[in-house]
């Protein structure tokens, strides 16, 4: 079987073009979409992210802010921040890069962002919105996903979706998506009593643990659909995914590469959740993410 390497990059940029196109028209009504994105702490993964973050929301034509704040900040005073940029008329998209520091509570950090400006997609309320079929801001990784398998026209309906990974930005929004698309979906986790019995059953397969190369090719169906969401750095400097790559060329029907495959989607579907947020803000979005 011939093997299709999907392009998240390629994808990533025709979206981004779009992007930049419904920026502009915002942007010309005197509304220019407005991302902030708040860093606490020296975390290099998370410079890393904010620094793409901010270039991609620059090349689409966003107002952007990069807050730094030092790594002993309180929680009331990043509290705070986040209350002034839910007032800041300029600002449509909050994100608060995660992990925060053990003195910070993610929780009552991702409460406090106003709904209507969390382009994460993390506040009860928008989970509970995805939750219940209407969805507001979908999280980025998750609607990144659906967008390849929409763009590679994989059916979904019917079909056996086997999600590896739990996680609340990740693992449960993925579930819930496919759930939503007529699949039927089976969650994996660090609990599963045999993980292979349940990937050799997917349609499309979906991992993301943060164990570099643990989806082998004899754990998946033959003409199974892989996306590899997992990002690991290896000792020698360079990135691996979930799945090992190499092996599933000639078994898998589609798969995605590491890099070059989710994390550009993930990146782009914050720009559109944002531009969304600006849309919404001056009533010309349609009702519900899609
Ligand atoms: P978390 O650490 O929050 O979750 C990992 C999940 O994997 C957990 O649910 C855990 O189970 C499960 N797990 C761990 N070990 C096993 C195992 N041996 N077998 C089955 N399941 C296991 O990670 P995230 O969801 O935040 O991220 C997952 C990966 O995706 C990471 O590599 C991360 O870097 C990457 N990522 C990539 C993004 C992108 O843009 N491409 C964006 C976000 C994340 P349990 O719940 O039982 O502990």
């Amino acid at each position: 079987m011939q093997t299709r390497i999907i392009d998240g990059a390629a994808l990533a940029r025709r979206l981004r073009l779009e992007l930049r196109d419904r920026a502009a028209e915002l942007t010309a009504r005197g509304r220019q979409p407005g991302l902030v994105a708040v860093q606490v702490g020296e975390d290099p993964a998370s410079k890393v992210y904010v620094r793409t973050k901010m270039r991609a929301s620059a090349e689409i034509g966003l107002y952007s802010e990069h807050v730094e704040l030092a790594a002993a900040t309180t929680e009331t005073a990043l509290l705070e921040k986040i209350d002034a940029f839910n007032h800041d008329p300029r600002i449509h998209g909050i994100l608060v890069q995660l992990p925060l520091p053990p003195q910070i509570s993610t929780d009552k950090v991702l409460r406090a962002i106003a709904p209507e400006k969390d382009v994460d997609g993390f506040h009860p309320c928008n989970v509970g919105l995805l939750a219940t079929g209407q969805p507001r801001f979908v999280p980025c990784t998750p609607a990144g996903v659906m967008a390849l398998l929409a763009s590679e026209e994989i059916t979904l309906e019917g079909r056996e979706a086997v999600v590896i990974g739990r996680s609340n930005i990740v693992g449960k929004p993925m579930a819930m998506l496919l759930l939503q698309k007529g699949a039927t979906v089976t969650m994996c986790h660090s609990k599963t009593q045999d993980l292979a019995l349940h990937t050799s059953r997917a349609d499309v397969l979906v991992a993301a643990v943060g164990r570099p190369n643990m989806v082998r090719a004899e754990m998946i169906k033959a003409g199974a659909v892989v996306i590899d969401v997992g990002i690991n750095r290896l000792p020698d400097g360079k990135l691996a995914g979930d799945v090992a790559f190499e092996s599933m060329l000639g078994k898998a029907s589609h798969v995605t590469p590491v890099p070059g495959g989710v994390g550009p989607m993930t990146v782009t579907m914050l720009m559109a959740n944002t531009v969304r947020a600006a849309e919404l803000a001056r009533g010309s979005a349609s009702g519900s993410a899609s």
